[in-house]
């Protein structure tokens, strides 16, 4: 690990000052993926700002009726918090699907939107990437591709986006506040915070360097039956090969989004209307445009199969 230095801000204007005057800095939050990055050189700030002392670890009802998540809520405070059990109960079940209990209670609602891919050729730093090491080249395409994408990549970069919990966020259509370098606050829809790789998969969400988040904000709750479905090599502390996660009225209406196919949440809205003609009509519209490699074709059957499942159960 390189050597760093480390202070704690006390306000988020002098985190944002901190880490926008200063192009080796970055902001540390619980830490759990971070540090991991740090300790095998993939990410090497020279100092890092610890944000864990802003206060900013509550969570608020907005006038609308949704939800205002600080951006410093832990996984498991914001999983057991009431209000988001009874109203947004695929946001609890997503993140109590993630990572384990020791990770959830340090890991941050920010942190855990900003974590990065799990493709491990991006931590195999004896490998090109271009994630991590702009035009070197993908070593993940004509390699072992089990994990990665089957929509959405491009031809330098088929990593999948990790996040359980960013899968709710999705399908409740949250939005990410946050605060710029020159101090503007903005309002960013989840829908366009995660990127496609493109040509740049280096740049991975809408948020500027240096730009701070400040919380998450969930819209007025969503009727109907709250599913979420991981499905991953090993039952527990693993990422998913494929997950679903859905909110399921009565009529069979609803919203869906995947994780574990793309580079981001993959939700296209007008599968939504597909979802009460049943799994195989839906699937076709969420991943008309699917691009597979050999090794992960089966992701497309494994997702129309988990949301046949979800489906059943919503219908009881
Ligand atoms: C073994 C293991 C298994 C895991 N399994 C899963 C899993 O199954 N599902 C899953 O979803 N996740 C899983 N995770 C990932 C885990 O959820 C993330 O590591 C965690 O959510 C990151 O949050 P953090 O607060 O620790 O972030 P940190 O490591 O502190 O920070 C991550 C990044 O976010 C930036 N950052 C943090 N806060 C802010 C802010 N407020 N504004 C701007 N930038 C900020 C940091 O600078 C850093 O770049 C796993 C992790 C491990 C180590
Ligand atoms: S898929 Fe993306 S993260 Fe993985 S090796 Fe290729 S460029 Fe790197």
């Amino acid at each position: 690990m390189k050597a760093f230095t480390y202070e704690r801000a006390k306000s988020v204007a002098e985190a944002v000052k901190k880490v926008a005057s200063n192009p080796d800095a970055k902001f540390i939050a619980g830490g759990t993926n971070i540090l991991d990055l740090m300790k095998i050189e993939i990410e090497t700030p020279t100092h890092l700002v610890d944000i864990n002392q802003l206060g900013l670890d509550q969570i608020e009802p907005t006038a609308d009726g949704g939800l205002r998540i600080g951006a410093l809520v832990t996984n498991t405070d914001l999983a057991a918090d009431d209000r988001v059990r009874r109203d947004y109960g695929l946001l609890s079940r997503a993140i109590v699907a993630g990572a384990s209990g020791q990770l959830r209670n340090k890991a941050t609602t920010a942190g855990n939107l900003l974590q990065r891919t799990r493709c491990p050729y991006f931590y195999d730093t004896n490998q090109p990437c271009n994630k991590r090491s702009p035009g070197s080249g993908c070593s993940a395409i004509g390699g072992v591709t089990r994990q990665h994408a089957i929509i959405g990549s491009s031809e330098s970069c088929i990593a999948t986006h990790p996040s359980d919990m960013a899968i709710a966020l999705r399908v409740f259509d949250a939005s990410v506040e946050t605060v710029k370098p020159d101090g503007r606050a903005r309002s960013i829809p989840i829908a366009d915070f995660h990127k496609l790789p493109g040509n740049t998969p280096d740049v991975e969400t809408a948020i500027e360097r240096g730009e701070f988040i400040t919380a998450v904000v969930l819209p007025p709750p969503i009727e109907g039956k709250h599913i979420y479905r991981k499905v991953r090599d090993r039952r527990s502390y693993a990422f998913a090969l494929i997950s679903v996660g859905a909110v399921i009225q009565p009529d069979g209406t609803g919203r869906v989004a995947l994780g574990g196919v793309a580079h981001k949440p993959w939700r296209i809205e007008r599968a939504d209307e597909e979802l009460k003609n049943g799994a195989a009509a839906t699937t076709a519209v969420l991943l008309a445009d699917a691009r597979p490699t050999e090794h992960n074709e089966f992701k497309i059957e494994l997702v129309k199969r988990t949301l046949g499942a979800v489906i059943s159960e919503a219908r009881g």
